[in-house]
């Protein structure tokens, strides 16, 4: 089963799994998101499989969706996870995910973060700069604690996706250049509370063409290679996350086919493989429900105004994101071309121009499809707009696993200074 099939229209009503979306807004009100618990499932289990022949440990990157129902979902299937934070670390836990199965990447560790890994017992920490590698040897050997460690490479290939979410050219801020790497690691071996186990690559995210992931790969095994020629014991690649997903009409390669680029250009090194899957296991397991609240006649256009803006879904605005968006009951409309927009007061909330979708009017469902992953995780209260709650589906089941704030608990977050 494909991700899509959990979101069915029925007698032209749209279902999640096999709870009818229109159920779900009566009891919990617009806009929410809604994450099948299945199709996430079948995201994983397509990893698991295609990299079954490998020695491979799946960590889902965390940042996508960081909902603990989301969290233990995976935890129980036996995920890892890649964490950015020390907030992703105290999630990942909470949500029954072991320590030992966590990596630690990210540019800006604090001391406070690190010391706090050490103390759990993460499985490795992906390094991305020499002063953050001095800082993580400092608080370990105070810890009397060895960090395992491994340097997150820039092997400076282009991925080919949009520029705000590519992250291994040299030009990017992330990682330690190719170039410099053996220097880095000879550093790495010199420092007391350091042990290097490994080499970390992570060059974008939606890729939709494997060329750069074997052209990084490509790099990596030489690098390796020469590593261990330097005296390097190195057992562990982590080949990052990134692989893409449908959003409109892109064609992507199969799980199996990423899972073969890996084995060919890596499992000649003999390494353990750590892969850090995070928008192809969430995003298209993921909807955001909205009502139409006006359809407004403009000079040239017709807008359909959402209670969703993009203070809930930031992606069209922030990367000219593409989402499909439906009609949640379509019986006996016809289509009609609309620009879809929120009810935020900037231009760029704006979720879609000239869009054919069904017909609708004020009170109308709507979804926005592949919003599983970096949707509700980059959510905000701007024009102080509650968060979106977020509810589970399983079979016939729902479950809201993050509840809709209320105004007071927001505002009552802000204190007045006693002076005035
Ligand atoms: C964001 C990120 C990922 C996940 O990327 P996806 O495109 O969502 O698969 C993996 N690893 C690192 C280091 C990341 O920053």
């Amino acid at each position: 089963m494909t991700a899509q099939l959990s979101f069915p229209h029925v007698n032209h009503e749209m279902f999640v799994e096999n709870v009818s979306i229109a159920d779900i807004a009566a009891q919990v009100a617009t806009p929410f998101y809604c994450y099948s618990q299945t199709a996430i499932e079948t995201n994983y289990t397509n990893y698991q499989q295609a990299f079954s022949e490998q020695d491979a440990l799946i960590c889902y990157a965390v940042k996508a969706n960081s909902n603990q129902g989301v969290l233990a979902t995976l935890a129980k299937m036996g995920s890892g996870a890649d964490v950015v934070s020390m907030g992703e670390i105290r999630r990942a836990i909470a949500a029954g995910i072991p320590a030992n199965k966590i990596v630690y990447s990210g540019v800006a560790k604090t001391a406070e973060e690190i010391h706090y890994a050490l103390r759990q017992g993460i499985l490795q920490f992906n390094v991305e700069s020499e002063p953050e590698l001095e800082l993580i040897s400092e608080v370990a050997t105070a810890l009397n604690i060895t960090a395992a460690v491994a340097f997150r490479i820039n092997p400076d290939v282009c991925a080919q996706t949009h520029a705000k979410i590519s992250t291994g050219k040299a030009e990017n801020k992330f990682g330690v250049p190719i170039s410099k790497a053996r220097i880095a690691y000879n550093r790495a071996a010199e420092l007391p509370g350091i042990k290097v186990q490994g080499v970390d690559v992570h060059i974008g995210s939606q890729l939709t063409n494997l060329a750069p992931f074997e052209e990084a790969y490509q790099r990596i095994a030489t690098l390796v290679t020469d590593l261990r020629a330097d005296g390097h014991d190195i057992s562990v690649i982590d080949v990052g996350g990134g692989l893409g997903i449908t959003y409109q009409d892109e064609v992507l390669p199969s799980k199996q086919d990423y899972a073969n680029i890996v084995k060919a250009q890596l499992n000649h090194l003999g390494c353990k493989i750590i892969i850090e899957p995070g928008r192809s296991l969430l995003g298209n397991a993921g909807v955001l429900v909205s009502s139409v609240v006006f359809v407004k006649q403009g000079e040239e256009r017709e807008f359909l105004i959402l209670d969703a803006g993009m203070n809930d879904l930031i992606r069209p605005s922030m990367y000219d994101a593409y989402h499909g968006i439906v009609a949640v009951s379509q019986k006996d409309k016809s289509l009609n071309t609309y620009d879809i927009v929120g009810p935020v007061c900037e231009t760029g909330d704006t979720f879609a121009k000239s869009r054919q979708i069904h017909q609708s009017k004020a009170g109308d469902l709507v979804a926005i499809m592949s919003a599983g992953a970096y949707g509700s995780v980059m959510s905000s209260t701007y024009n102080t707009r509650m968060l979106a709650p977020e509810v589970m589906v399983k079979g016939e089941q729902f479950s809201v696993v993050r509840a809709r704030p209320n105004y007071d608990d927001v505002i009552n977050a802000d204190t007045i200074p006693q002076w005035l």
